[in-house]
């Protein structure tokens, strides 16, 4: 089978690899049949994750097989798989997690002990095990990790459930169950700002602003409701809620400064480059401030059950959907939201 390799910055190509065997009756093998990138992709190819970058706490150096969700179709399984059978459409989760750890049974999927930290797909940070964008993926923990697309949904559309679409529903509805008709700023460059404000408006934030140097996704945040600026002035006790998920610290504090009294900020992460924060000012103000890996897989049904009620339109951020043979041309091509479909899908 062939896995889509990242091998140089800006570089992809498809290399050969052996045919994934079951290695135990937990295990799955399926077959993506929608796949995407991540937003942390684009930072990937640009080169940000690797040892050039003296200040991250991990490296990630070419070769090694990219992409981390997808929607795929379910291949094999092992003889105690009970939860999923060959034919079914499922969502993937980006990390590895076994279920029945204390952290997976507390919902910390993210930090399952039966793994390496950080084990996940399309990065070999918590040791190998592929990437989505391949032919044929193994799926360790079958029952713990995969979650049945329900009818309805749109393979296209949910690709993004196993990270980003699941990410940002974490990412604010919560936060607005707490605090019903919050006012959300969103300071975001990729896809996850769009999803946000999308879920925002639909779990009823009375504002919603989006701040995005790029035009083509203003746009996009005005169709879901959202005011937009191109750059973030800082507005004193402005939002109760914020998501801040451009990657860069400077971002980060002057979102911080726009936040009412004991607000909230949830920063999606990737902050590859040091740099400072208001501390005195988020003090005065009384804020909280989390960074954190997701735990995406604990709450993959409640963002598919939310894209199912049709209160949200995950389909209007995937800006276009290719052919899965043009992986390697198509996805340094740093599209907002590209889907690669299996045309034997
Ligand atoms: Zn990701
Ligand atoms: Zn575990």
């Amino acid at each position: 089978m062939r896995e889509l390799t990242y091998v140089a910055r800006n570089t992809v190509e498809w290399r050969e690899a052996p045919d994934p065997k079951l290695g135990s009756a937990l295990e799955a093998i399926v077959a993506p049949v929608a796949a995407t990138s991540c937003d942390v992709d684009t930072a990937i190819l640009a080169g940000h994750a690797t040892r050039r970058e003296p200040h991250i706490g991990y490296s990630i150096d070419p070769p090694f097989a990219l992409g981390h969700e997808c929607v795929a179709k379910v291949v094999e399984t092992g003889d105690s798989v009970t939860g999923v059978s060959p034919g079914d459409l499922v969502v993937v989760p980006s990390s590895i997690n076994c279920g029945t750890c204390d952290h997976c049974r507390a919902g910390l999927t993210a930090h399952c002990t039966a793994v390496p930290h950080m084990a996940m797909y399309g990065a070999p940070i918590g040791g190998s095990w592929g990437g989505l964008f391949s032919d044929l993926v193994r799926v360790p923990y079958a029952d713990a990790m995969l979650v049945p697309l329900p009818d309805g949904l749109d393979p296209v559309a949910m690709a993004s459930a196993s990270d980003n679409w699941s990410l940002s529903w974490r990412l604010v509805a919560p936060h607005l169950k707490n605090k019903p008709g919050a006012r959300v700023l969103v300071v975001a460059r990729g896809s996850i700002g769009l999803y946000v404000c999308d879920i925002a408006r639909a779990l009823g934030a009375s504002d919603v602003l989006y701040v995005d140097p790029k035009a083509e996704h203003r746009k996009l945040a005005e169709d879901f409701g959202a005011r937009t600026a191109e750059t973030l002035e800082p507005v004193r006790h402005g939002f109760d809620i914020a998501v801040e998920a451009t990657g860069r610290v400077d971002q980060l504090a002057l979102t911080v400064k726009s936040l009412a009294p004991e607000g909230i900020c949830e920063s999606a992460g990737n902050h590859f480059r040091p740099g400072e924060l208001p501390l005195l000012d988020m003090y005065l103000t009384g804020v909280t401030l989390r960074v954190a890996r997701d735990n995406v897989r604990d709450h993959i049904p409640d963002a598919l059950d939310l894209a199912l009620s049709g209160k949200v339109d995950p389909a209007r951020v995937v800006s276009h959907v290719l052919d899965w043979e043009q992986l390697p041309d198509a996805l340094p091509e740093k599209h907002l939201k590209p889907v690669f479909v299996r045309a034997d899908g």
